[in-house]
């Protein structure tokens, strides 16, 4: 478990292996592409596409909360993929001779869902070679009208008791997550760019694929995100999903050979773990 951007994530990645980005304040993660122990307590998936290293460990989460005696998971997936996910759910509830319990919810891009305390995520399209979808996780906050800002508590009161509207809404982008998507999503989604905390994929970081080829697999290059970390404003990028052809030393040293100095300190390469 890490803090990042005063955000506790704990996060598994490695592209084609698996993928699973934990918030155990908010009970949700992203993508369940290996299923850590610690993630069966989280209810709430928020799934980005359907390739098998983002979801295929998908049952063993379900079947793992109902042995456990918890509620049945609740898994939001892009509706391109609804039809398939329950075929898949189906036919291991044959296999298993038995059904497996949870609910399910199509969420397309544009549309929200809500999560815990306030909090809600917002899909985005993410250019893939399959239809995928990143998230923007936002808190629910009100602020204060700026003709009304710097007002004694006293009068603002007296403003709210007579009816008047002195807040706003004003929701704040927390999280956001591109899932696998091509370098371009960063100048497609403007509350990626402002997130607090943003994890982006990150898959190669040399020529050992040029970056034609790694947008053809729908993946990010170094070379195709360094130009645009200039449109960023997060506190904090955490990179995921790297290639397992790149030990974690080296692909760390690369990004950082390349990295713009406003960056150091401020972004992190995640590691390549079991769960
Ligand atoms: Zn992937
Ligand atoms: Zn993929």
């Amino acid at each position: 478990m890490e803090r990042l951007a005063g955000i506790d994530i704990d996060a598994i990645s490695t592209a084609g292996l698996g993928t699973c980005i934990q918030f155990p304040q908010l009970d949700f993660c992203f993508d369940i592409g290996v299923c850590p122990q610690s993630a069966i307590r989280l209810r709430t998936v928020l799934f980005t596409h359907a390739h098998i290293d983002h979801m295929g460990s998908v049952v063993q989460h379900c079947a793992s909360r109902t042995l456990l005696g918890m509620k049945p998971a609740r898994y939001v997936v892009p509706p391109e993929h609804l039809t398939a996910f329950h075929g898949v759910m189906d036919a291991w509830g044959q296999l298993d001779r038995t059904r497996l319990h949870y609910d399910v919810e199509a969420v397309g891009v544009g549309e929200t869902t809500p999560l815990r305390s306030g909090h809600y995520a917002t899909a985005f399209r993410a250019p893939h070679t399959m239809p995928a979808q990143g998230y923007v996780v936002y808190r629910k906050n009100q602020k204060l009208k700026p003709e009304y800002q710097g007002l004694p508590g006293r009068e603002i009161a007296r403003l709210r008791r007579d009816g008047v509207a002195v807040v706003r809404r004003e929701d704040v982008p927390l999280i956001a997550f591109t899932g696998d998507s091509t370098a371009d999503v960063i100048d497609r989604v403007p509350d990626l760019r402002r997130a607090r905390l943003l994890v982006m994929e990150l898959t190669f970081l040399d020529d050992a694929l040029s970056v034609r080829d790694a947008r053809k697999r729908g993946h990010v290059h170094l070379e195709d995100l360094i130009p645009r970390l200039e449109h960023l404003e997060n506190e904090h990028i955490l990179f995921t999903h790297l290639s397992a052809r790149y030990p974690h030393g080296r692909a760390n040293a690369l990004l950082q050979a390349q990295l713009p100095e406003a960056w150091r300190g401020r972004v992190t390469l995640l590691p390549h773990r079991l769960p």
